[in-house]
């Protein structure tokens, strides 16, 4: 099978590769797992949340089939939300767009945003308000504080062996600074681990106070960061089901510390399954152009939507060929049907 609409890329079939063979032992121990979740008591509520910062491309359709898929099988709730914390980045029309593909593509959502017109909860940029309060709420119980670091300074801050980030070192954790323009917000990162559970990889642990330390929930420029954002959405929401790539799985620990503090209603933890990322058939991440091409240039080319899916599920390792297929029979095969 060959597939080229102009991308200069060619495509290998699957040889199959240790990376390949840990994602599908992973998958089908997933799909194993959703049979005998137990459901919460008003039932499960996922959300899919692309930041409008550019077009659609192959990489959400993959991460939305995994929503999909896993949603559908256990009967949650989809929820649609954008996620334009970044008003640097983020365009009307990328949101506009990102709407009218994924409503192409078949994926509809059960609550969420509608139209990238009307005020909406789900859209970050319209909750403000909320996210103010919420801080407040952390200020009073002195949970936050300013900080005045410089950019410079924190990228002197060292990674530590075995880290991939860099930690804040605390340092204006206790110099009480008053508030004043470009100051960043950080929150108290408690010390404790926290435990989890990934759908995929089973019990975690993490230890956000020694992976980024206080985190920052506003920065210099006063835009939310995609960590406060996303948590306050999420506890808001009561989402008690979160799926999403793995490249996500070192921000799950703190979240749900941040969440606990946020006073989320819904008691429990959420539950987690950090997909796989795209990749090509040797196990290799998708080329930038390739992961970057957007879905409306497939479709201004001519491409039905049953033929974008059937390459996604093949470059996620679900299928070993590149048919089209719908999302519904995406579902069937590959999700409800494993699950006992
Ligand atoms: N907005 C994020 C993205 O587009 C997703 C965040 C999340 O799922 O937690 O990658
Ligand atoms: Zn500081």
């Amino acid at each position: 099978l060959s597939f080229n609409c102009g991308v200069e890329e060619t495509w290998i079939e699957s040889t199959s590769t240790s990376t390949e063979e840990k994602m599908l032992r992973e998958f089908s121990q997933t799909i194993g797992r959703l049979g005998s979740l137990k459901t919460p008591t008003g039932g499960w509520k996922t959300r899919f949340a692309p930041s409008p910062t550019g077009y659609l491309h192959l990489g959400h359709i993959a991460s939305a089939i995994f929503v999909w898929g896993i949603a559908r099988t256990l009967s949650a709730t989809i929820l649609l939300r954008i996620e334009d914390h970044d008003q640097q980045r983020s365009r009307k029309i990328f949101e506009k767009a990102i709407l009218e593909d994924l409503h192409w593509l078949g994926f509809q959502a059960d609550d969420g945003i509608r139209d990238a017109i009307s005020p909406s909860p789900y859209r970050q940029s319209d909750c403000k308000d909320r996210y103010r309060k919420e801080l407040a709420h952390l200020w009073e119980k002195q949970e936050i504080y300013y900080c005045h670091c410089t950019r410079k300074r924190l990228k002197q801050l060292q990674k530590r062996p075995g880290q991939n980030e860099i930690r804040y070192d605390s340092h204006c954790r206790e110099q009480n600074l008053i508030e004043s323009q470009g100051l960043t917000i950080r929150w108290r990162v408690p010390q404790r681990p926290v435990f989890f559970f990934d759908m995929g990889q089973g019990q975690l642990r993490q230890t956000p106070h020694q992976q980024c330390g206080d985190f920052s929930l506003r920065d210099a420029n006063g835009f939310w960061t995609y960590q406060f954002s996303t948590t306050a959405d999420d506890s808001h929401q009561n989402i008690n089901l979160i799926i999403r790539g793995e490249d996500l799985l070192p921000s799950s620990g703190r979240q749900i510390l941040l969440r606990k503090s946020l006073g989320c209603k819904e008691q429990a933890d959420p539950i987690f399954y950090h997909h796989p990322l795209l990749r090509d058939s040797h196990g290799i991440k998708l080329s930038k152009t390739l992961q970057s091409t957007a879905i409306r240039e497939f479709r201004q080319k001519g491409m039905a939507p049953e033929e974008l899916l059937g390459i996604v599920v093949n470059l996620i390792g679900l299928s070993a060929n590149r048919q089209k297929i719908s999302l519904t029979e995406i579902v069937h095969q590959y999700f409800s049907e494993f699950s006992i």
